[in-house]
């Protein structure tokens, strides 16, 4: 048994058994990268930590969506994954840090992670922006990459649904920006370039909040995860997170994942599952419904629904995600999908051929 299967079983204690099933191994061939259905789902419920302001795309600081005839505050997913795409970079930097020898020396000593995969902190050109992917490291694995340099693509094995949140609840702000020079409230709306034409407008804006300790519902659904994928997964599912608008100093989710299902096919929908848990305040409440959804949702054909309780998220907690023996199968289960991918496109051929 390897050490994240260990781990997972200290994490869902005895129902670990049940959700083993739907867990993948790679083993660098293309019949291991061939799609089984294999899925696990994950429910979680995230509160707002603060005054969350959830601007996205679209014309205002505000998605909202339509859950038993009441408008909702939404966070598409979209976002989500950006937020956990980020979170995984930074902890694959440190993992990078920590054993660069040893993961190089052994399974990529032909990629500079540091240098070909990154959007974090230092290296970026601008705020956001993305220099490329390594299209090897476990972040692209997992959620899927594509690049240029590369012959393959990476799908993405980490999809969901958008987070709902239970109550219809928001304040609209307005403000008025002072023009510091002038003292007046005109100001500009795109910086240097649009100051060149001139384009002003006034300098009243609104700006909209989810008030603290509101309730969202969302879901993650991890296709054909090996051991430590759903591992590190549940891991980053059970952090806070930062889902407001990436200046802001507000926007913290505490994130809660309330249950896991292993099946042949995702279960059920955030959507339905928000549906039901709408009204409620409480968290206890909330979780409450929502794991009475996916019961009737769950397949007979399935693991069943595998309630996360503190116990768990308590082991979560405990995790040593910078643990060698771990960050060694999580960036070798990597490599054997890439290698599985590289077989199945046939891309190592060509060049072996072009080689000899
Ligand atoms: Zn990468």
């Amino acid at each position: 048994m390897s050490m994240s299967e260990k781990k997972l079983r200290d994490v869902l204690g005895e129902d670990y058994e049940k959700v083993k099933p739907y867990l993948h191994h790679y083993n660098g061939k293309a019949e291991s990268v061939k799609p089984v259905a294999k899925s696990i789902t994950i429910y979680y419920i995230a509160r707002a930590a603060d005054r969350l302001t959830i601007r996205t795309e679209g014309e205002d600081d505000i998605i909202l969506s339509e859950i038993v005839r009441r408008t909702v505050p939404t966070i598409i997913f979209r976002k989500l994954k950006a937020v956990y795409l980020r979170m995984f970079m930074e902890l694959a930097r440190l993992q990078w840090a920590k054993h660069e020898g040893a993961i190089k020396g052994v399974w990529f000593p032909d990629v500079n992670f540091i240098n070909s995969c990154s959007l974090a902190v230092g290296l970026v050109a601008e705020k956001g922006a993305m220099l490329g992917r390594c299209m090897k490291c476990p972040v692209d694995v997992l959620m899927g990459a594509t690049s240029a340099r590369e012959e393959y693509n990476l799908v993405s094995r980490f999809v969901g649904d958008a987070a709902y949140a239970l109550s219809s609840d928001f304040e609209k702000r307005l403000g008025i920006a002072v023009d510091e020079v002038s003292h007046t409230t005109i100001m500009l709306t795109g910086g240097e370039k649009e100051a060149r034409v001139g384009e002003r407008t006034g300098g009243v804006y609104s700006m909209a909040f989810v008030p603290p300790g509101t309730l969202f519902v969302g879901k993650v659904v991890l296709f054909m995860p090996s051991p430590p994928e759903l591992l590190y997964s549940l891991w980053l599912l059970s952090r806070p997170i930062r889902a407001g608008a990436r200046t802001s100093v507000q926007g913290t989710l505490e994130v809660v994942p309330v249950a896991l299902i292993g099946d042949l096919y995702e279960v059920g929908t955030a959507y339905e599952a928000s549906e039901r848990a709408y009204g409620k305040a409480d968290l206890a409440e909330a979780k409450e419904v929502v794991l009475k959804y996916v019961e009737s949702e769950a397949y007979s054909s399935g693991s069943g629904v595998v309630k996360i309780d503190e116990r768990t998220l308590g082991e979560l907690a405990k995790l040593d995600v910078l643990d060698g023996e771990l960050v060694k199968e999580l960036w070798e289960s990597a490599k054997k999908y890439v290698d599985g991918v590289v077989d199945y496109v046939g891309v190592g051929k060509t060049k072996a051929k072009k080689g000899s």
